[in-house]
């Protein structure tokens, strides 16, 4: 992938679990990133390991053509461009197009003089580190054009989605079905072995079965049976998620039962959790409803 003809210059803040390999997939495709992350030991190994600036505040930014959030949530994304010591929005020149990656709410994108499009992603780290994340892209026709060769770099499949907030929504909807999909395997799980069936059983049965889900295939043996727990996707931002999903459909007069009462198993589970548990370790909340656990399982890949 060669550099975009009209984007070149990029700022990127936040190197977490998607936004490190994402940052690093854009500098070896040979755009020229400025990098940021509240975590001042990140931010500093990122840059001199891969040959980049590091912005101490806004004015660093200065001079990008684009920016791109990649944070926990969307209060995040505003206090960096509106309040991060006078708010990096006001640093960048009129044009600039400040495409949040993140999963936040369709709802709270600030806008300040910047051209804005919201572009979150699925896939995972791992979908991060191959860059072939699927990407919902929401925002203005000609703003969306400008940053399309960085999605590009970063995603296997894009998707335009809509106008500005399309995105987030779309991205937040995905995920409350993830998010079901592994409680109805959970709770799979939790009946079935109390029943007397073996696990690797019911999973092999489930994905050879109409009741296979993204969770039953790829999930449940890799990382739940034998207790993993280990996607590098946070339980709390799962939850979050799904909270952003039940707040939509509230926000817009659906009535959604089932999305509602996912958000408050989720938000249970991640309140219950260790903090910084993998949304994986979700089976918890249902074994300890149930005081119970399933038998740890050695099992290879897949
Ligand atoms: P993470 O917690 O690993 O990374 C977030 C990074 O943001 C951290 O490095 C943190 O130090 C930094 N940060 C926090 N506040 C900051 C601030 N004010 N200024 C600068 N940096 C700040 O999270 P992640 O897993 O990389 O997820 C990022 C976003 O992507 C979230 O919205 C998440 O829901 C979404 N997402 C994650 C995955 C996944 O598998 N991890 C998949 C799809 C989407």
């Amino acid at each position: 992938m060669s550099t975009g003809e009209t984007v070149r210059r990029v700022g990127f803040v936040g190197l977490g679990n998607m936004g490190w390999p994402m940052a690093r997939n854009l500098v070896d495709a040979g755009f020229e990133l400025t990098v940021r992350d509240a975590d001042r030991e990140r931010q500093e190994r990122f840059a001199s390991e891969h040959g980049c600036a590091a912005a101490q505040a806004p004015a660093g930014f200065g001079g990008v053509d684009a920016v791109i959030t990649m944070l926990p949530n969307g209060k995040i994304v505003r206090e960096v461009l509106l309040d991060w010591e006078g708010g990096l929005g006001a640093a960048l020149a009129p044009g600039t197009v400040v495409v949040d990656m993140s999963s936040s709410e369709p709802m709270g994108t600030a806008e300040r003089g910047v051209a804005l499009v919201d572009a979150p992603v699925s896939g995972g780290v791992k979908g991060a580190d191959a860059g072939t994340l699927s990407i919902m892209i929401g925002g203005d026709a000609a703003a969306v054009a400008r940053v399309r060769p960085l999605l590009e770099v970063l995603g296997g499949r894009l998707f335009d989605t809509g106008p500005l907030g399309c995105g987030h929504a779309m991205k937040a909807l995905n995920n409350y079905a993830a998010a079901a999909g592994y409680s109805a395997a959970a709770e799979v799980l939790l009946i079935g072995a109390r029943f007397g069936l073996d696990p690797t059983t019911m999973v092999d049965v489930l994905n050879a079965s109409s009741g296979r889900n993204d969770t039953t295939e790829r999930l449940l043996k890799s990382q739940v049976l034998t207790r993993t727990f280990s996607t590098g996707f946070a339980l709390a931002l799962l939850a979050k998620d799904v909270g952003i999903a039940a707040g939509l459909a509230e926000a817009i007069g659906i009535e959604a039962p089932l999305c509602q009462l996912t958000r408050r198993v989720w938000a249970e589970a991640a309140a219950g959790g260790e903090p910084g548990a993998d949304c994986m370790a979700a089976i918890r909340y249902w074994e300890e409803l149930n005081a119970t656990e399933l038998p740890a399982i050695p099992l290879a890949e897949g």
